[in-house]
């Protein structure tokens, strides 16, 4: 059914902000590069992509009674705090499984950042030393137990909202948003980059760009380096999505596009490129990205630019998802 007849609970203030980022796009020489901005899209603890795709959830959760929302991530999940803080809006609780996703030396780790604020506000967050992986974990099947077990109603949601079956609808929402921006500000971007890991945020906007009629290029930068995995994860995605908000052909192989190169050797650990981004950004436009998601996907767009990949008269989308108070965490990568 189109989108538009699915249940949406809001939790973000509207369309997030579309502004150009001029001096960046000055320096790179070329392309004009804009950033829509997940990252200030909500008033609950620093939004972020997740609680766009938590609108869609919400709904649901509701619906089954639920009480408890449980989810699970890395110490730094951008997205367990954004599912504290719906909780916290809802009146429910909230039961965060945080493992141990990156092994960063940086003593503060499971202290400050998106772990603080989740303790903040109220939820009930718990240590688990197992390492990183995207699909559904046997501690996140505990912790559902858990709740039922001491009288709770859990609605469960995993990693990064992904393998939920409605987790890619907010992202062909955000399709739509930017279709109605562009005619609102007189710009058609040709080329969308977007920082790609659990999956459903690349896979929503592959599914809701297709039912539209200009054909665009739509960029996932895997940002873990498990490319097989990840590549796999949003096909299917993208594939379910498209057919629940009734998308009138099957998705082609080449609608599908996962760049590597970009997130060094593992999840959670910046390299080079990554920083390099990190300060570039900062520098040149005062907009602060995050070394483990939207450092990496602006490191991917800068060489796509500068190597000609994004052609000089391309108008660039850049997907801003939020994730900055994981910088906390990251004070020893800055010297
Ligand atoms: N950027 C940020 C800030 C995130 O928190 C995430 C979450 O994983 C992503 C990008 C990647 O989005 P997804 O997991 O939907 O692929």
């Amino acid at each position: 059914m189109p989108l538009a007849d699915f249940d949406r609970y809001p939790l973000t203030f509207g369309p997030s902000p579309v502004h150009p980022l001029e001096r960046l796009s000055r320096h790179l020489g070329g392309p004009r590069i804009w950033a829509k901005r997940e990252d200030c899209n909500s008033g609950l603890a620093y939004g972020g992509n997740k609680t766009r795709k938590l609108e869609y959830i919400v709904p649901d959760a509701i619906a089954q009674g639920a009480d408890t929302l449980v989810s699970i991530g890395g110490y730094q999940s951008n997205h367990t705090r954004q599912v504290a803080a719906v909780a916290a809006r809802l009146g429910m609780k909230a039961r965060l499984v945080q493992e141990r996703w990156v092994d960063w030396p940086d003593v503060v780790n499971d202290k400050v950042g998106n772990i603080l604020l989740s303790r903040i506000m109220g939820a009930d967050v718990r240590l688990d030393p197992a390492g990183f992986g995207i699909g559904i974990k046997d501690s996140w099947e505990t912790a559902l137990e858990e709740v039922r077990a001491s009288g709770g109603v859990p609605y469960g949601i995993p990693a990064g909202a992904s393998e939920h079956r409605l987790g890619g609808l907010g992202f062909a929402g955000w399709a739509d948003e930017v279709a109605r921006q562009e005619r609102e500000l007189g710009v058609f971007f040709d080329t969308v980059v977007v920082c790609t890991v659990t999956g459903s945020t690349h896979a929503g906007m592959i599914a809701g760009f297709a039912g539209q009629d200009r054909p665009r290029r739509v960029l996932g930068i895997d940002a873990s380096a498990t490319i097989d995995q990840t590549r796999e994860q949003v096909a299917r995605i993208a594939r379910h999505t498209a057919d629940l908000i009734g998308l009138d052909r099957p998705l082609r192989d080449d609608e599908i596009t996962v760049l590597e190169g970009w997130a060094g050797e593992r999840y959670g650990i910046p390299v080079a490129s990554t920083i390099e981004a990190i300060r570039l950004t900062g520098r040149l436009e005062g907009m602060i990205i995050d070394p483990v998601y939207e450092g990496k996907s602006m490191a991917g767009l800068i060489d796509l630019v500068t190597t000609g990949e994004i052609p000089p008269d391309s108008t660039v989308l850049y997907a801003h998802l939020g994730g900055q108070p994981a910088l906390n965490a990251y004070a020893g990568a800055f010297g």
